[in-house]
């Protein structure tokens, strides 16, 4: 029988401070540094560790040399082996080989980069980003990192069975677990892209991934800082999808405020609703 998990933590693993905070974060000055978070769950079960998104791992913060010059020098990752997730597990007094599953919403380097801290885990996401990602097209090759999967992940794959979220398709990875999850395919960033919802009581939890950048795309009338924007546009693989699924996303947050909360991944003030006073993480 299906139950609510535990608990679900929401932490932060990996913290990127690129100059322009106006442009990118809406307020502060113009060469002042952002801050951005890499928003991931933390999902625990009976006996059980689920991960949604890894951030950065521990060798990116031993090699980060391996996430590409450009990248270090714009968006300015700070990599502390603190915030990685298996550290922020061990701090939580878990054990980090029970995560048995890790959902990932696409694989970025700033979202794949613990899969080598947990090599005995399966890892789910779509089809088409594992091919996006493995035999990657020439403009998206700086995105992948492909020292984040050469230990050789155990791969899983998935593809939408016909199964309606709120009018989305979606996907259920781990038939088998005592949480409600799914795989809600957003794709537009990258062609692969998807959400992971989670059932906790009454209410779903979307986790949008890089579907979103900023909490003022889910307002109307819709607000991103233009530094993120600008962002957010050359990093897409297919304008169109994203910019429908911005709106898709909209409708479902104004319809059912009341059954799902919606959460991307850089959004620090998104991630600051769940903190908690001296916590690494929080949970919810
Ligand atoms: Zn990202």
């Amino acid at each position: 029988m299906e139950t609510s998990p535990r608990a679900i933590h929401h932490l932060n693993c990996g913290t990127m401070c690129p100059r322009g905070a106006r442009m990118i974060a809406g307020q502060g000055g113009l060469l002042e540094t952002a801050r951005l978070v890499c928003h991931c769950l933390l999902i625990e079960g009976a006996g059980e560790l689920v991960l949604v998104d890894t951030g950065f791992g521990l060798d990116d913060t031993r090699k980060p040399r391996q996430l590409g010059r450009p990248f270090n020098a714009i968006v300015r990752p700070q990599l502390d082996a603190a915030e990685t997730a298996i550290s922020q597990i061990r701090a939580l007094g878990l054990d980090p080989g029970d995560v048995r599953h890790i959902l990932v919403t696409h694989l970025d380097l700033d979202h794949a980069g613990g899969l080598p801290d947990f090599p005995r885990a399966e890892v789910h996401l779509l089809e088409r980003e594992l091919a996006a990602a493995t035999k990657p097209r020439w403009r998206e090759r700086p995105r992948y990192v492909v020292a984040h999967w050469s230990h050789g992940p155990r791969w899983v794959q998935h593809e939408p069975s016909g199964e309606q979220w709120f009018g989305f398709d979606s996907v259920r990875p781990l038939p088998g677990s005592d949480a409600e999850i799914l795989l809600v395919p957003l794709p537009g960033h990258t062609f692969g892209h998807t959400g992971v919802a989670v059932k906790r009581d009454d209410r779903w939890l979307l986790h949008c991934g890089d579907a979103y950048f900023h909490h003022g795309c889910l307002h109307t009338p819709p607000y991103c800082p233009p530094g993120l924007r600008l962002f957010e546009a050359f990093d897409e693989a297919d304008r169109a999808a994203r910019l429908r699924n911005h709106e898709r996303l909209r409708e479902l947050a104004h319809a059912h405020s009341d059954e799902v909360e919606l959460i991307c991944s850089h959004d620090a003030a998104t991630l600051a609703r769940y903190a908690r006073p001296a916590g690494v993480g929080s949970a919810a």
